[in-house]
C-alpha cells in the first residue's frame, strides 16, 4: 500500500488511506452519499458497514488519511472542531474531575468548557508557556491537560515534551489542539501527547468551504471511547465534506510551505514597519520562545498577530486592506485578516482577555497563499493611511 508510515509526509499526504476502487478503477475516492447498506443476510452487513453514522468509506478514508499524518494510528472524525473537542470531554470526564488548560485557548473552546462547568467538571486556566505555572496547576483530581501551541492569537508556545511529562506524573491525558500548527508543521503524539484535535476547517480543509473536526490517538482505549462517542452521540461530518478535506490534504504540504514562506516575508516586513506597534510571530528572533519554535515546530506557520496599539487603529487597517479579507476563521488559502478582541474573543469575559494581553489593538492576520508582493502591497496601502 502507498502512504504506509516508512513513507515521506507528502507521499502520506497524496495516498494515506486511498487506493483506486477495485470495481472501476477510479483513481479517486468516491463519495459515498449513502445513509444505509444492504446486508446478505440478517446481521449480516457485507463489508463491516451497517448504518453510516456508524462508518462510512468516505470518512475512513479521511480518517486514516489524518491519522497517518499526525504519526498516530487512529482518527475519529466529527461535524466540527468543537464536536471533537466535546467528544474528548464526553469520552474521559465525570463530575469532580479538574481540566487545566492554557489560558489563551479558541474563544469558542473556552465557551464550550463553561457550559461544562455545569456538570461538575472544573476547568483551571493557566499560562502554559511558564511551564511551571502548568505543574502547579496540576492537582490529583486532574484528567485532562488541555492545550494549544501556538496560542491564537498571542503566539505564545508550551514546551510539549515537558507537557506530557507532566500529565504523565499525575496520569492525566495530555490533549492538544494542533489547529494553528497542522501536522506538517508539529506532531504532538511524537512529543509524547496522547491525544491531537482539529478544527479540519482551518488548514487541513484549506479551502474554507467546510466545517469539521477531527481526534487523532495512538491509543487503542481512547480510539474506543472515541469511537463510541462518536457512534453514540452521532456528530458526524457528511461524506461530501470528508471527501473535500481528503481532497484538501493531498496537498497539505505545499500550501503549509507557501503559508510559511509569505507569513515570513510578512512578519519581517511589518516588524520594521513604523506604523505598527509590535508583531507577534515565532519565527521572528525576538520571539521570546523563538528557541522553542525552532525545536518543536519544522517552521513557524502562516498565522501573524500585529499589535496597532488601539482599537481605532486595528479596525481602521482591518478595514482598509483589498487583498487580506475581513474575516474569522483562517487556514485558507485565501488571506483573512481579523481584530480577535471583538471576533474571535469575543466571548472570552474582557476582564481575562485583559489579564491575558490580549488587547483591543491587536490585529490577527492568517497568510494565504496569494503572490507575497500583492499582500505586501495591500498591507502598506492600508497602514499608510492610519495615523
Ligand atoms: C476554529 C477552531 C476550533 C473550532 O473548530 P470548528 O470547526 O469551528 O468547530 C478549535 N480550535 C481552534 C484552534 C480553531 O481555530
Amino acid at each position: 500500500m502507498i502512504g504506509e508510515t516508512s513513507d515521506g509526509f507528502g507521499t502520506r499526504a497524496v495516498h494515506a488511506g486511498q487506493a483506486p476502487d477495485p470495481e472501476t478503477g477510479a483513481i479517486m475516492t468516491p463519495v459515498f452519499l449513502t445513509s444505509t447498506y444492504v446486508q446478505d443476510g440478517v446481521g449480516e452487513p457485507r463489508q463491516g458497514h451497517e448504518y453510516a453514522r456508524v462508518t462510512n468509506p468516505t470518512r475512513t478514508a479521511m480518517e486514516i488519511n489524518l491519522a497517518s499524518l499526525e504519526g498516530g494510528d487512529h482518527g475519529i472524525a466529527f461535524a466540527s472542531g468543537l464536536a471533537a473537542i466535546e467528544a474528548i470531554l464526553k469520552a474521559n470526564l465525570a463530575s469532580g474531575d479538574h481540566v487545566v488548560c492554557g489560558d489563551n485557548l479558541y474563544g469558542g473552546s473556552e465557551r464550550l468548557f463553561r457550559f461544562w462547568e455545569r456538570y461538575g467538571i472544573r476547568f483551571d486556566y493557566v499560562d502554559t508557556s511558564d511551564i511551571e505555572a502548568l505543574h502547579a496547576a496540576v492537582l490529583p483530581a486532574t484528567k485532562i491537560i488541555y492545550l494549544e501551541t501556538p496560542t491564537n492569537p498571542l503566539m505564545q508556545l508550551t514546551d510539549l515534551r515537558a507537557g506530557a511529562a507532566i500529565a504523565g506524573e499525575v496520569g492525566a491525558l495530555l490533549a492538544v489542539d494542533n489547529t494553528f500548527a497542522t501536522p506538517y508543521l508539529q506532531r504532538p503524539l511524537e512529543l509524547g501527547a496522547d491525544l491531537v484535535v482539529h478544527s479540519t476547517t482551518k488548514y487541513l480543509n484549506g479551502h474554507s468551504d467546510v466545517v469539521g473536526g477531527a481526534v487523532v490517538t495512538r491509543s487503542a482505549d481512547q480510539n474506543e471511547r472515541l469511537r463510541y462517542q462518536q457512534m453514540a452521540t452521532g456528530a458526524v461530518p457528511g461524506p461530501l465534506d470528508c471527501w473535500l478535506v481528503l481532497r484538501a490534504t493531498k496537498t497539505l504540504h505545499l500550501r503549509m510551505r507557501a503559508h510559511c514562506a509569505g507569513a515570513r516575508v510578512i512578519a519581517s516586513h511589518l516588524d520594521e514597519h513604523p506604523a505598527v506597534e509590535r508583531v507577534l510571530y515565532p519565527g521572528l528572533a525576538d520571539h521570546p520562545q523563538h528557541e522553542l519554535a525552532s525545536r518543536q515546530m519544522s517552521d513557524f506557520g502562516g498565522m501573524i498577530t500585529i499589535d496597532m496599539g488601539s482599537a481605532a487603529r486595528a479596525e481602521a487597517l482591518a478595514t482598509g486592506t483589498r487583498i487580506f479579507a475581513l474575516a474569522e476563521s483562517l487556514g485558507g488559502v485565501e488571506s483573512l485578516i481579523s481584530v480577535p478582541a471583538r471576533m474571535t474573543h469575543a466571548s472570552v469575559p474582557a476582564e481575562r482577555r485583559k489579564a491575558m494581553g490580549l488587547t483591543d489593538g491587536l490585529v490577527r492576520l492568517s497568510v494565504g497563499v496569494e503572490d507575497v508582493d500583492d499582500l505586501l502591497a495591500d498591507l502598506d496601502r492600508a497602514l499608510a493611511s492610519i495615523d
